[in-house]
């Protein structure tokens, strides 16, 4: 998909912070829609030869995401209401390049459930989304 630019004043409809697996897609889902979107992204550009083939490089030393390591401690809440307070032993930590995380995942894939295959069979459309059953079980 061709990249639009804008300059700096210039007003576009959507601004999306983040260049993540979320930010990404809806920046993509507006775009094609048609209407004008800048993405923030608080990281750099990664290239191919930003990530050595060394599990230690990621796993260890976090080079490629932001934890306690790296003076970026994880906090949660489970209500807006709650203060987020540092989860020691958090098991991730967060991408901060263009891409997001899913730019160096471990590569895991989930079994998925048999329902996954035919959950709109089973649930129902959802108008205004192209939610369908998969064409194998
Ligand atoms: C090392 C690692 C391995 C993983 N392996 C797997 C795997 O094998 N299988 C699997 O299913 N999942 C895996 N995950 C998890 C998966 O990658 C994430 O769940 C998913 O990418 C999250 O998507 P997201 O859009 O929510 O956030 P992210 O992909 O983290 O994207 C958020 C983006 O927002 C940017 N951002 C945040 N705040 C700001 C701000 N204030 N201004 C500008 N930009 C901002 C960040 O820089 C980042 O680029 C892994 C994650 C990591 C870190």
């Amino acid at each position: 998909m061709a990249q639009a630019g804008f300059a700096t004043r210039e007003q576009v409809d959507f601004v999306v912070v983040g260049s993540g697996a979320a930010g990404g897609i809806m920046a993509r889902e507006h775009a094609t829609a048609g209407f004008s979107v800048v993405i923030l992204e608080q990281g750099p550009y990664l290239h191919p030869g930003d990530f050595p083939h060394d599990e230690w490089f990621y796993t260890q030393n976090e080079e490629l995401v932001w934890g306690s390591r790296k003076g970026h401690p994880q906090t949660f809440r489970r209500h807006e209401s709650e203060k987020a307070e540092v989860v020691d032993g958090a098991p991730l930590g967060y991408a901060h390049n263009v891409g997001g995380s899913s730019v160096h995942f471990f590569g895991n894939f989930w079994r998925l459930h048999p329902i996954d295959f035919n959950e709109a069979s089973v649930r129902g459309t959802i108008a205004g989304t192209n939610f369908a059953d998969w064409p194998i079980s």
